[in-house]
């Protein structure tokens, strides 16, 4: 359990599959995850998983642990992730099991708990989780041992309650075409569907389900080439990529530029805010490090912007005390909390062609139309007194904003630097922001200076 590679988390764990995530280790977990929510008084748990070839294992491992210890499982089978969110709603469930590494190449599976209201643990349930699976849970005699059985709508529900939210008349009447890339994860079937219903022609790649990814699966633009080709190919209004447990999505242009993950919030947030009534406050939600693409969204329409530290449990909490209309985070995850608190990409993906059916508009000529900015990343070996470092970088950029909740943050009007400490590595982490690469990249150097 000791494995330099398995990481557990808050809301769950990650390992190298046959290396250090077992199936024994997946029904134990899975049986502390089931006590927590008897304990509770709700022994029910749904299950779901992204199509990765080790899913099928794990999900059989993960429903014995819970049928172990007296949970009824509902298994919805190869969904995405924020369908598995919405069916623990639906159910009235007492917890959520997702199998999935998310953005993870496929030598990866981890497991993601959810609580009773659809959102990952927070930190003190996580703990009770753990303690659980640390002491071993009680198991169930003969006549305890829960039941199974699928739930094979869960993505259909999903989907309508997505077209509830969006002008699917406006969105058809544009016969978009979509190139679409699911990286032959949970997506393809799902993001197809939607397409479909929303009028749209798909060219297509890698929407199989078999978890055999052919290239890194995260949606980052140097990992979307084919995609970029396609929307050429194909004379596409827009290229669309998602990540293997679809809570993250990535936009293409019309021109088969990869525009990069920040601006699907950005757009999601023009969608969300340009049909909101006027005079309503409006509040949007980020995560320190989201790019100012997003901030300038919520700019363009009066709406409030609050920043929330790194981490989707931080953005979502943000979103639930500042009553927010739409929040997420800068990698491609869209939240509307009307529909629930977590990030989703068939959400996005609907919001953003009801905004360019709406506003007669292109990707480029969205991002065209606002300020653009580069972000750079870096990192160095992480020395020995970090608040050494942060007292340094507030003297010597004595102008900026300093904001001190996750490592230290520094901004003025048009670029900022976040300065933190890595959670898996011993490295200091930057990310800064500016209106050049150039700019960008003397933030960053100034800090390393310092180091
Ligand atoms: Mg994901």
């Amino acid at each position: 359990m000791t494995s330099s590679t398995l990481m557990v988390s808050v809301s769950g764990m990650r390992g190298i599959v046959g290396t250090d995530l077992t199936p024994e280790l997946v029904a134990r977990y899975a049986a502390a995850l089931g006590a927590w929510a008897v304990g509770r008084g709700q022994p029910v748990v749904v299950v779901g998983r992204d199509a990765r070839t080790s899913g099928a294992m794990f999900a059989q491992a993960a429903i014995a642990g819970l049928n172990s210890v007296g949970v009824n499982v509902i298994d919805v089978g190869v969904v995405p992730t924020p369908t598995v969110q919405l069916a623990v709603e639906h159910h009235h469930a007492g917890a959520g099991l997702i199998i999935t590494a998310s953005h993870n190449p496929v030598q990866w599976n981890a497991l993601k708990f959810v609580g009773p209201d659809g959102i990952f643990l927070d930190a003190a349930a996580g703990a009770a989780v753990r303690a659980l699976a640390d002491e071993g849970p009680s198991r169930a005699g003969w006549d305890g041992i829960g039941s199974v059985r699928r739930d094979d709508q869960a993505v259909d529900r999903h989907l309508e309650a997505v077209y509830r939210l969006v002008d699917v008349d406006a969105i058809r009447a544009r016969r978009f075409v979509v190139a679409l890339d699911c990286v032959r994860g949970a997506g393809g079937p799902v993001i197809t569907k939607l397409l479909e219903h929303l009028g749209c022609r798909v060219a297509g790649i890698h929407l199989e389900p078999d978890g055999r990814f052919p290239r890194e699966p995260e949606p980052l633009p140097e990992n979307l080439g084919e995609l970029c080709q396609l929307v050429r190919d194909s004379g596409a209004d827009i290229g669309l990529a998602v990540d293997p447990d679809v809570d993250r999505l990535a936009l293409v242009d019309e021109h088969g530029r990869a525009i990069g993950e920040d601006y699907t919030l950005a757009f999601a947030v023009r969608a969300v805010l340009s049909r909101a009534r006027r005079g309503d406050p409006a509040t949007v939600v980020a995560n320190l490090s989201t790019s100012l693409v997003v901030e300038d969204a919520a700019a363009a329409f009066g709406a409030k912007f609050v920043r929330a530290a790194v981490g989707e449990a931080n953005v979502a909490e943000a979103i639930k005390t500042e009553g927010a209309l739409i929040g997420g985070e800068g990698n491609g995850g869209v939240i509307l909390p009307s529909l629930h608190i977590g990030r989703d990409a068939p959400l996005g993906v609907a919001l953003i062609l009801q905004y360019l059916a709406v506003e007669g508009t292109t990707p480029s000529q969205v991002v065209a139309g606002a300020p653009r900015y580069r972000i750079v990343k870096a990192k160095s070996p992480r020395g020995a007194n970090l608040e050494v470092l942060y007292r340094g970088l507030v003297e010597r950029f004595h102008d900026g904003q300093v904001d001190r909740r996750d490592g230290l943050r520094l901004g003025w009007r048009d670029r900022w630097v976040h300065v933190r400490p890595s959670g898996t590595e011993p490295i200091i982490r930057y990310i800064a922001e500016a209106p050049t690469e150039e700019a960008a990249r003397a933030l960053i150097a100034t800090c390393q200076e310092l180091v």
